[in-house]
């Protein structure tokens, strides 16, 4: 009987034991992964850059997609957090691969890509994006945002403020500016290269 438990009792240790192990150990490993698949991050940008090259950014994009191609950018820069939201968003909608183009600039990479001297890209608040396997998907971009249809309201619901249409790439941004982008007043940035309605000559 003594014995009997004994062993009942050792039983009941060694599955509280293991219990309480097993529990520690996934806690660790969740924990592990949180740290290692963050992004580093303020308020409103994501700080990226070689060093975090390999990270998730969001469902389909990952931190090395968005890197500056210049070789002199340097270690750390900010890239928007609603920018990040806003292509996930089209890669949802559109269900098609994105191409990301150019997004954070330095003051000299973008003097030799001939880019506005205000441009957003100086600050990481604006992207510019391809889609290579539907292409069409600027014009019907460029149509919304002229009939200010339910795509482009949603986008300006996720903080985009700006939007560039070009022959061959679309650029959004999400600069906010003294209170003159607002999605209620539906005041906006937009451009065109594409079509007689262009407000400007602003280059992207
Ligand atoms: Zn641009």
């Amino acid at each position: 009987m003594r014995s009997l438990l004994f062993f009942g009792f050792l039983a009941i240790y060694t599955w509280a034991l293991v219990s309480y192990i097993g529990d520690c150990e996934i806690v660790i490993v969740q924990d592990c992964l949180q740290k290692e698949q963050q992004v580093e991050r303020n308020d409103s940008a994501f700080l990226i850059g070689k060093h975090n090259a390999h990270l998730q950014l969001s469902k389909d994009f990952r931190v090395y997609e968005f890197l500056s191609k210049d070789p002199e950018a340097p270690e750390v820069y900010p890239i928007s957090r609603e920018l990040v939201t806003a292509v996930q968003f089209l890669r949802d909608y559109f269900d098609t691969p994105i191409a990301v183009n150019s997004v954070w600039r330095s003051h000299e990479h973008n003097q030799k890509v001939k880019g506005a001297k205000n441009s957003d890209h100086l600050t990481g608040f604006a992207g510019d994006y391809s889609f290579p396997v539907k292409p069409e998907i600027i014009a019907l971009i460029d149509l919304e945002v002229k009939l200010q249809g339910k795509l482009f309201q949603r986008l300006l619901q996720l903080g985009v403020t700006s939007f560039g249409i070009y022959k061959g790439h679309l650029h959004i941004g999400t600069a906010k500016r003294a209170g003159a982008y607002q999605y209620d007043s539906f005041e906006y940035n937009y451009w065109s290269k594409r079509n007689s309605l262009s407000k400007g000559k602003i280059a992207c």
